[in-house]
C-alpha cells in the first residue's frame, strides 16, 4: 500500500458510499445478489467500527421494470412515477439485506432545496448524526417524487458530494460499472488506462471523464469527476470504484489499490462555505477589478464596494451571488450585505460615502470573509 493511501485510511472513520443504478441493476430489474454482496460488504465495516451513510440509486430502473416497460422513460413524469414505484422496492430489499447482518436502515429522501437552505440543512444533518451515533444505516436518495429541472440535483453524484460534506466524511468511496477514471474511453479504445492516484485537477484529467453513462444511470463519468472535485475542495479524499467487484469495500478499506483515489486538495474550505461554493445558486454576478481580485484570493480579506466594477442580476440582502475578474473567470461565491440595487448605487465608492448615498449603513462589506467561498484555487473546473 503506498504511504497516501495508508495516511487516508488511518484517518478514515465516517464513509460516505454512493452506489450508481448501473451497479445495482440486472437482468431482472435490481440484481439481489449484487446488493447482498455490498451489504454484506458495508456491515462488515460497520463490525469494525466504521460508520456508514450509503447514497443510492436505483429506484427508478427497479419501478419501470416493475411495469415491465422496456426501453427509455422519456418524460418526468414517467421518470418521477416509475422512482414512486421503485423506490419502496428498493428499500425493502436493502432492509431484508441489512436485517440479516444484523443492521436497521432509515429511508431520507432529499430535493437540493432542502440542501439550499440552511435551516433545513441543519436538519438534515441532526437526523444523520443522530441515525449514526444509532448504528443504523442511512440511505439516501433524490425525492424523484418532487424534483423536477431546477429543484433536481443533476444526478446522485452532485447529491453524494453534497451529503459528504453534511456529514463532514473521512472518506467518499463513488461506486460505479467501470473500474475507475481512465486515461482514455476503455469502451472505444483498448490502449485504455486506469489512472491510480489523481493529485489535481488538469486539462488531461477533465478530457479523460465523458458524458456517456450506462443505460441506467444517469451521472457518466464526467459526473462523478465533478462530485470528486467538490469533496476534494474539502479535504475529502474521493474513491472511484467499481461497484460489481466482489468485496470491493473491504478491499479499499484494507488498502488495496482498487480504483481511483483522488486526493484532497491542500486547502479546505469549511462546512459552511462548502455550502455557499456548492449547494446555492448565485442569483447575481459582481465583477471585480484587480485590487478586489488580490485582496480577495491572495490577502484573505472581505470584498468591499470599491472595488466592484459590475452589478449583473437581480438579488436580494443575504442572497448568494458570485464573483469574478475582469475576464469573467469565477473566483468566489458569497452572500451578500446588499441588494443589488443598493450595490449599483454603492459600487466603485469607498466605505465610508455608503450611508451618505444610501441614507444608512449596517455593513462596511459587501461580502463578510466568513460568507466568502474562494473557489478559484480549489476548483479549477472550467464549467464553473
Ligand atoms: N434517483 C434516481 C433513482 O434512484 C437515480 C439518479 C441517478 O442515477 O443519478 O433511480
Amino acid at each position: 500500500m503506498d504511504n497516501i493511501r495508508r495516511d487516508i485510511l488511518a484517518h478514515t472513520k465516517r464513509i460516505l458510499i454512493k452506489v450508481g443504478s448501473a451497479v445495482l441493476t440486472g437482468e431482472d430489474g435490481l440484481d439481489l445478489k449484487i446488493i447482498d454482496g455490498l451489504v454484506r460488504d458495508m456491515s462488515g465495516l460497520v463490525r469494525n467500527g466504521y460508520s456508514v451513510v450509503l447514497v443510492t440509486s436505483g429506484a427508478i430502473v427497479s419501478g419501470k421494470h416493475r411495469m415491465n416497460i422496456t426501453g427509455k422513460l422519456k418524460s418526468m413524469p414517467e421518470k418521477q412515477a416509475a422512482a414512486a414505484i421503485g423506490q419502496g422496492r428498493l428499500m425493502r430489499v436493502y432492509s431484508k439485506s441489512f436485517e440479516k447482518n444484523g443492521l436497521y436502515v432509515a429511508q431520507i429522501l432529499l430535493t437540493l432545496s432542502d440542501v439550499t437552505d440552511r435551516q433545513r440543512y441543519l436538519n438534515i444533518r441532526n437526523t444523520l448524526s443522530t441515525l449514526m451515533e444509532w448504528g443504523a444505516i442511512p440511505i439516501i436518495n433524490e425525492n424523484d417524487t418532487v424534483a423536477v429541472d431546477e429543484i433536481k440535483f443533476g444526478e446522485n453524484d452532485n447529491l453524494a458530494a453534497m451529503i459528504a460534506n453534511l456529514i463532514e466524511a473521512d472518506l467518499f468511496i463513488n461506486l460505479t460499472s467501470i473500474d475507475g477514471l481512465y486515461d482514455c474511453n476503455p469502451a472505444v479504445s483498448k490502449k485504455a488506462r486506469l489512472i491510480p492516484v489523481v493529485s489535481e485537477f488538469s486539462e488531461e484529467i477533465e478530457a479523460a471523464a465523458t458524458d456517456e453513462t450506462s443505460s441506467a444511470g444517469t451521472g457518466g463519468m464526467k459526473s462523478k469527476i465533478q462530485a470528486a472535485k467538490k469533496v476534494t475542495a474539502i479535504g475529502i479524499p474521493c474513491i472511484i470504484a467499481p461497484g460489481k467487484k466482489k468485496k470491493v469495500l473491504t478491499g479499499i478499506i484494507a488498502g488495496k489499490e482498487i480504483g481511483t483515489l483522488f486526493l484532497p486538495m491542500a486547502d479546505r474550505l469549511n462546512s459552511k462555505k462548502y455550502w455557499i461554493a456548492f449547494a446555492l445558486r448565485p442569483r447575481g454576478r459582481l465583477v471585480l477589478d484587480d485590487g478586489a481580485k488580490k485582496a480577495l484570493l491572495e490577502k484573505g480579506k472581505s470584498l468591499l464596494p470599491s472595488g466592484i466594477i459590475d452589478v449583473e442580476g437581480n438579488f436580494g440582502l443575504g442572497d448568494p451571488v458570485s464573483c469574478v475578474g475582469r475576464d469573467g473567470a469565477l473566483l468566489a461565491k458569497g452572500l451578500v450585505n446588499f441588494s443589488s440595487e443598493e450595490l449599483n448605487k454603492i459600487k466603485g465608492l469607498k466605505t465610508n460615502q455608503i450611508c451618505q448615498v444610501l441614507g444608512h449603513k449596517d455593513y462596511d462589506e459587501v461580502i463578510h470573509r466568513d460568507n466568502l467561498a474562494i473557489t478559484k484555487q480549489n476548483y479549477k473546473s472550467k464549467t464553473q
